[in-house]
Order: C-alpha cells, then sequence, then structure tokens
C-alpha cells in the first residue's frame, strides 16, 4: 500500500511512523508513506497556504490552490482508491471501515488545519472524509496518524503472528476479554484456573462468555449493531 499525506507539519509524523507496528511494515516494503508539506505547493511569494474566510467571523481557511496542485501532482503518477479529508464531521472510523481500507492500494490523506479548508476542495477532490470522534483537533495530523496506524497494522504480514490482530476488540464485534500474562500469582492476585487447563475448547468458550459479559457492560452498542 501507499500512503501520501499532504500536510503543513510533515515532522510531526517522523516519530509515529519511526516506531514499532507501522516502521516494521515500512521496513519490509508492506507500506510506502510519503508526506508531502503544502507549503512547497504555494504560488504564493510568500509561501502562504490560508486566508480569511468570506463573512467569515475570526480564523483562517487553507486556500485552495497549494491542495489542488499537490492533488493534481500525484494523480499524474498514480491512481488512487480514495482521497481522504480529516474532519470533524466526517464518517466516524470504526474498525469495519478501517478493515475495509486496508484492502486499498494507493491512498491520499488531507491534513486540515486553522478552521479548516475551503469547501470547492471537499466537493471536487475529497472522496471521502473522516473523523477519529466528536471533538475537535487543532489539525488533521493525529487523525491521519490513527488512520495509518489501524490501517497498517491489519494488512497482512505487517504483524508478526497474524492471528493476533484478528482477535483484538472489534473484529468480531465484541471486545475483547480480559488477559493474563506470567506469574501465576501476583500479590495474591491468581489467574483465572480456565486459562492454565489447557482445554483449549474450554478456554476459547470462557474468553468468548468474557468478550460477551464485558461487551454489555462497556459498549452495549456493538451488541445491538
Ligand atoms: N472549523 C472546523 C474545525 C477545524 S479544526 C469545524 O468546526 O468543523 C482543524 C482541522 O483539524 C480540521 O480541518 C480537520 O482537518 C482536523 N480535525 C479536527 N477535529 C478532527 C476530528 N475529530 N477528526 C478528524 N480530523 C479533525
Amino acid at each position: 500500500m501507499r500512503i501520501d499525506i499532504i500536510t503543513l507539519f510533515p515532522e510531526m509524523f517522523e516519530g509515529p511512523f519511526g516506531h514499532s507496528i507501522v516502521k516494521r511494515a515500512k521496513d519490509k516494503g508492506i507500506v510506502e508513506i510519503h508526506t508531502h508539506n503544502l507549503r512547497d505547493y504555494s504560488t504564493n511569494k510568500h509561501k502562504k497556504v490560508d486566508d480569511a474566510p468570506y463573512a467569515g467571523k475570526g480564523g483562517m481557511l487553507m486556500t485552495p490552490q497549494p491542495i489542488a496542485d499537490c492533488i493534481d501532482a500525484l494523480k499524474k503518477d498514480r491512481e488512487y482508491d480514495e482521497i481522504f479529508y480529516t474532519s470533524p464531521d466526517g464518517e466516524l472510523l470504526d474498525q469495519n471501515v478501517v478493515n475495509q481500507y486496508s484492502d486499498y492500494r494507493n491512498i491520499i490523506i488531507l491534513c486540515g488545519h486553522y478552521k479548516g479548508i475551503d469547501e470547492r476542495i471537499r466537493e471536487h477532490y475529497i472522496t471521502k472524509e473522516f473523523s477519529i470522534g466528536d471533538y475537535v483537533l487543532s489539525g488533521g495530523e493525529l487523525a491521519a496518524m490513527i488512520l495509518v496506524d489501524s490501517v497498517v497494522r491489519i494488512i497482512p504480514g505487517a504483524i508478526g503472528d497474524e492471528m493476533s490482530a484478528l482477535s483484538d476488540s472489534f473484529q468480531d464485534g465484541l471486545v475483547a476479554p480480559p488477559a493474563y500474562t506470567r506469574p501465576k500469582n501476583f500479590r495474591g492476585w491468581e489467574v483465572p484456573e480456565i486459562l492454565l487447563s489447557g482445554n483449549e475448547k474450554k478456554i476459547d468458550e470462557w474468553k468468548h462468555e468474557q468478550a460477551v459479559i464485558r461487551t454489555k457492560a462497556r459498549r452495549p452498542g456493538l451488541l445491538e449493531d
């Protein structure tokens, strides 16, 4: 998968993409991530990328020219399955859509800033808008990182033990069951006996039961869906 990220702050991505699963996926050639500094595409002599909104009451908007030129340049070289824009009024990101996106070959993610972007870019360039939750961030970079991380970790080969991605919360419509590791007894707190029994069938049943109990208690909405 190739991911092109259009941003005013490319440096922000160095930390999150330089470690752990995303880094390993890049090293293995499973994913290619390119950041593009929007300012490089501005034809303004001061490399300006924002302007005051028409009839606005404060705050700036990202101007259409650098965004359109940057996307045009990228589209010259390949076709994109989706051109994403990070937006609080977009479709809420969840495991279902993340699973779908992991099949894509080429995507663009446009990160907004200031009060957002000129509406005409949303109309004519963007194919999908997504939100990471009902709160407002200062920019789309963190949202883009979340999309990339959640998508990349389920691409086959990104995680060593592929089963482990499939057994995470939401994959089967349930949250994950409680999990334990060594030691068996920690400060007098015991690991549930069943997990030490070696009876795989019983253990699977127990895990499923626990996942259902936990989902009912914490995320009842998932069961209704
Ligand atoms: N004026 C906008 C908010 C601008 S916040 C509004 O009221 O909807 C600045 C930028 O941060 C946005 O353009 C968007 O790209 C990003 N952003 C903010 N909150 C977000 C969220 N919950 N999910 C995804 N992106 C978000």
